[in-house]
């Protein structure tokens, strides 16, 4: 049993299960023990692997967009650029590399971090020297008065979720509770959730839906920033449009587990529900847009970009950057499943999405 299953199951014995939400919070971000708190997540000898890491394509694409919607609305200066969760910070450097040679981009933009842990933080400080950073803890915290542009990548599917199963009209709450020999997960009473109201039209006996509890506030921090100052935020992740079924899992060393197993040591992930998100910036002002991540790319020039960078590739080197290229937008591999949305303000729809 790992030091944090201990003492979750103590905790447990004295004041109750808890939600999944409060588990993963625990397991994630627990200062001492928490997955993105002590471990290097990323990468082949890490747990999972994201765009970023895949291909500088995909920062130079997403750079290429954001500072495109840039010039559209007038080139602002200054204007905020923002990350949510920039892992090792690989993808903001691509972007930066990318949008060089836009005139007057780097001279306007002031960059604002979201990210949690101070590990992470130290890691992004050195992927990009030479530029003054500004941390935060929340995007509720990001300058209010400016246009924002940002980007968040595989960050919602990290934030904590509930998870609820249909009982008549009603719904039980998935818990995890404290076993005879060690976590398990139980259900509450079946009550009425009304968060979950709308979901009795398009849910059956024994289903099973999950919330985001903390995700709508993020995207209306971000509208509300965009639809005053204008901007453009993107977020890509997996995950669908008004998702059901049970999409809670664990992933260690590149292995599904379960989620349970090894709280601490294994990354835990939930499908992000876009519309909720969607919702949340239609309702601070903001404009939005939905697409998939293989068309988005392929319309932002992915192939071009892909044969530019063949052409001085050889061997493996070659073959591993045309499988990246592939992995990126193919349906069955992250074309498909991985979803990008769109905050704008309403007359500047952006590039990618038509
Ligand atoms: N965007 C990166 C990393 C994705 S992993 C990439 O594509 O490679 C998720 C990132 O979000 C990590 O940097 C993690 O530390 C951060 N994170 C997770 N939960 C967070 C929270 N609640 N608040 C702020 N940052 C968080």
């Amino acid at each position: 049993m790992t030091p944090l299953a201990e003492r979750l199951i103590r905790r447990m014995r004295a004041s109750g299960p808890m939600t999944l939400a409060e588990y993963m919070a625990e397991c994630l971000l627990d200062p001492d023990h928490g997955y993105y708190a002590t471990r290097e997540p990323f990468g082949v000898a890490g747990d999972f692997t994201t765009a970023p890491e895949i291909s500088q394509m995909f920062g130079e694409l997403i750079g290429l967009c954001l500072a495109q919607s840039w010039l559209d609305q007038g080139a602002p200066s200054p204007f905020t650029l923002a990350e949510l969760g920039p892992g090792r910070g690989t993808l903001m450097a691509d972007l930066l590399c990318a949008t060089r040679g836009v005139p007057g981009f780097h001279d306007a933009l002031r960059l604002h971090l979201v990210e949690a842990s101070p590990r992470l933080r130290d890691r992004q400080r050195k992927a990009l020297p030479g530029i003054a950073i500004s941390f935060h803890d929340t995007a509720e915290d990001l300058p209010p008065d400016a246009p924002l542009f940002l980007i968040a990548n595989e960050f919602f599917d990290a934030l904590p979720i509930r998870q609820f199963r249909r009982e008549g009209d009603r719904w039980r709450e998935v818990m995890v509770t404290a076993g005879a020999d060690g976590l398990a997960l139980g259900l509450s009473d079946a009550a009425p959730i009304p968060v979950l109201a709308h979901r009795l039209a398009d849910t059956l006996e024994g289903d099973t839906v999950e919330i985001c509890p903390s995700a709508p506030a993020i995207s209306e921090a971000i509208a509300r920033r965009i639809a005053s100052c204008g901007g453009l935020a993107l977020i890509i992740d997996y995950g669908g449009w008004r998702s059901l079924g049970d999409t809670f899992q664990a992933l260690r060393g590149h292995q599904p587990e379960d989620p349970l197993a090894s709280p601490g040591l294994a990354d835990l992930t939930a499908h992000v529900d876009f519309e909720p998100l969607a919702q949340a910036a239609k309702a601070a002002g903001g404009a939005t847009s939905y697409t998939e991540q293989g068309p988005f790319l392929e319309r932002l020039g992915i192939s071009p970009r892909a044969e530019r960078l063949a052409r001085n590739l050889s061997g493996a080197q070659r073959e591993s950057h045309l499988a990246a290229h592939r992995r990126l937008t193919r349906a069955e591999e992250m074309g498909h499943l991985f979803k990008v949305l769109a905050i704008h303000p309403a007359f500047a729809p952006p590039p990618g999405f038509t």
